[in-house]
C-alpha cells in the first residue's frame, strides 16, 4: 500500500487536498491522471449498467433533499455506529472495528493497543449524516443533510420515472454522484473516507421475481470487475449472516477485494423487498405503486440494489494493475491498466529532445492522434527514463520518433506489456493504434 500510495502522488493520481495548508485529514484529490482514470470507471459502469441494456435509465440527482427524506429513509433515527472513546491515547473508534480479545467486553484500542472495557466505556450511537443548512436563516426548518447515499434520489423519483419512460417492470435506475458520511474512522487512503462517491442502482421487480434478479446482479456486477482488470483470486462475494442485515432486508451480499489490508467491501447487493417504496408512501402521502397491465392490479414493486464506490473501486483497479518486473537487473514498475482503464493510451516521444527536426515531427504526430485517444506528449528526458515513466502511469503505445524516422517517416511503437516494438509508417499510425486499441 505504501508503495502505490507513493506512486499515486509521484505521478499524479491521487494528492492529500488542500495540501499546502497542511492537508485536510482523510479527504483526497484526484491529480492530472487519477481523475481520468476515475472517470474512465465511471464511464465504463454507466455504459454496462445503462447504456448496454434497455432495462435500465440514468438519474442525477441533487445532492441536497428534502429533509423529511431522511426521516423516511430512517438515516435519522438510525444511520449510526457505535461510538467508543480510548481512555489512554483519547482517540474515537466504531466499537465494530476494535480489536477483539477472549473476553467480549474487552476490545483492544486500534491506536495504542491499551485494553478497552465496554462495559466502563459503552459505546454511543453517533449519527453518521453530515448536517447543513440551507438558506440565509439558520433556524430548525432550515436543516437538512447532505446526503449519505444516493440512493434515495432514485426511490423519491420513481413516479416520474415511470411517468417520462413508461417502463415495465423489471426495469432500473442508476445514478453516479457524491455522498457524505462523517465517519468516526476513515483511513486506508481513499477506502473509507467522509465525502466520497457511488455507483448505485435501484432495480424494480414483481415481487415474486426478486430472487432471480438478486442473484443476477450479484453475477454482473462480479463480472464486471473481472472484465476490467481484477484478477479472480483478489474477489470475493460474502453473503451477510442473518445478525448483519437491516431488518427490512431480505439478503445482501458484498462484493470483497482483497485490499493490502485485507479483504474488504467493494460493493454492497441487497434485496431490500418493498421497504423503501413503503416508506416514501407513508411520509410523502403519494401512492408508490405500478399498475401491472398484465394482472389488471396496482402492485409495489420489491427492490434490488447494487451498490458500490467509485473510489473503492477506483483503489482496487490501481493496486490490482500495479506489478514489478525484473528487466535485466533493474526492476520495472508498470501498472497493467485494461485498455479502457488506462488514463493515457498512447505516448509520443522524440528520442532526442535536442533536435528540432525530431521534436517538430513528434509534435506534428502528437497533435494528429490528439481527439483520437488520450495521448500525452513527452520531451523532458532520456528515452529510457521516458518509457518508465509511461510504464509507471500505465501507458498502453509509445510512439518513438527518432533519425531515421525523418528519412522513412516511420516511427517505432513499443508495447507496454510484452515492451516489443514494431516499426509503423506515420501515415498509417492512427489506424494502427486504433486496431490494436480495439482487438485484443
Ligand atoms: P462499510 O461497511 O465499509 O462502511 P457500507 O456497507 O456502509 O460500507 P454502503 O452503505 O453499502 O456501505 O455503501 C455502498 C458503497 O459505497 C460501499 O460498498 C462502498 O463502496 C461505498 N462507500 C460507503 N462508505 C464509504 C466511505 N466512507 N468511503 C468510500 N466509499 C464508501
Amino acid at each position: 500500500m505504501d508503495k502505490i500510495s507513493s506512486l499515486c502522488k509521484r505521478r499524479g493520481f491521487i494528492f492529500q487536498s488542500s495540501e499546502i495548508y497542511g492537508g485536510l485529514a482523510n479527504t483526497w484529490d484526484y491529480g492530472p491522471l487519477g481523475s481520468e482514470l476515475k472517470r474512465n470507471v465511471k464511464n465504463l459502469w454507466w455504459r454496462s449498467v445503462v447504456q448496454e441494456r434497455m432495462d435500465m435509465v440514468g438519474l442525477d440527482c441533487a445532492i441536497l433533499m428534502h429533509p423529511q427524506v431522511w426521516k423516511a429513509s430512517g438515516h435519522v433515527d438510525s444511520f449510526t455506529d457505535p461510538l467508543v472513546d480510548c481512555k489512554e491515547c483519547k482517540n474515537r473508534f466504531r466499537a465494530d472495528h476494535l480489536t477483539s480479545t477472549d473476553d467480549p467486553d474487552i476490545k483492544l484500542c486500534s491506536s495504542c493497543k491499551s485494553k478497552i472495557d465496554l462495559r466502563l466505556s459503552a459505546p454511543r450511537m453517533f449519527n453518521l449524516m453530515m448536517k447543513t443548512s440551507v438558506g440565509a436563516v439558520e433556524d430548525a426548518g432550515s436543516i437538512t443533510y447532505l446526503r449519505p447515499e444516493t440512493a434515495q434520489g432514485i426511490f423519491v423519483n420513481f413516479l416520474n420515472i415511470l411517468d417520462t419512460t413508461r417502463k415495465k417492470l423489471p426495469f432500473g435506475v442508476a445514478q453516479i454522484g457524491k455522498a457524505f458520511r462523517n465517519e468516526i474512522t476513515p483511513g486506508n487512503s481513499t477506502f473509507r473516507t467522509r465525502e466520497f462517491e457511488q455507483m448505485e442502482i435501484e432495480y424494480f421487480v414483481k415481487p415474486d421475481e426478486d430472487e432471480k434478479w438478486y442473484k443476477s446482479w450479484i453475477e454482473e456486477r462480479f463480472n464486471w470487475y473481472l472484465k476490467y482488470g481484477i484478477k479472480k483470486e483478489n474477489l470475493r462475494i460474502r453473503p451477510h449472516q442473518k445478525d448483519e442485515l437491516a431488518h427490512y432486508a431480505k439478503a445482501c451480499s458484498d462484493i470483497e477485494y482483497n485490499f493490502p489490508f485485507g479483504w474488504s467491501e467493494l460493493e454492497g447487493i441487497a434485496n431490500r423487498g418493498d421497504f423503501d417504496l413503503r416508506q416514501h408512501e407513508q411520509f410523502s402521502g403519494k401512492e408508490m405503486l405500478y399498475f401491472d397491465s398484465q394482472e389488471n392490479k396496482k402492485i409495489r414493486p420489491h427492490i434490488i440494489e447494487p451498490s458500490g464506490g467509485v473510489d473503492r473501486a477506483t483503489l482496487a483497479f490501481l493496486i490490482d494493475a500495479y506489478h514489478e518486473e525484473k528487466v535485466k537487473d533493474e526492476t520495472r514498475v508498470v501498472l497493467k491498466f485494461s485498455k479502457e482503464l488506462a488514463p493515457i493510451k498512447v505516448a509520443i516521444l522524440p528520442l532526442l529532445k535536442n533536435r528540432p527536426q525530431l521534436v517538430g515531427m513528434a509534435k506534428d504526430i502528437a497533435e494528429g492522434l490528439m481527439g483520437e485517444f488520450p495521448i500525452c506528449y513527452d520531451d523532458t528526458a532520456a528515452i529510457g527514463k521516458l518509457y518508465r515513466r509511461q510504464d509507471e502511469v500505465g501507458t498502453l503505445y509509445c510512439v518513438t520518433v527518432d533519425v531515421q524516422s525523418l528519412e522513412d517517416q516511420k516511427v517505432t511503437v513499443r508495447d507496454r506489456d510484452t515492451m516489443l516494438q514494431d516499426r509503423v509508417e506515420v501515415s498509417r499510425l492512427k489506424e494502427y493504434l486504433s486496431d490494436k486499441l480495439k482487438s485484443e
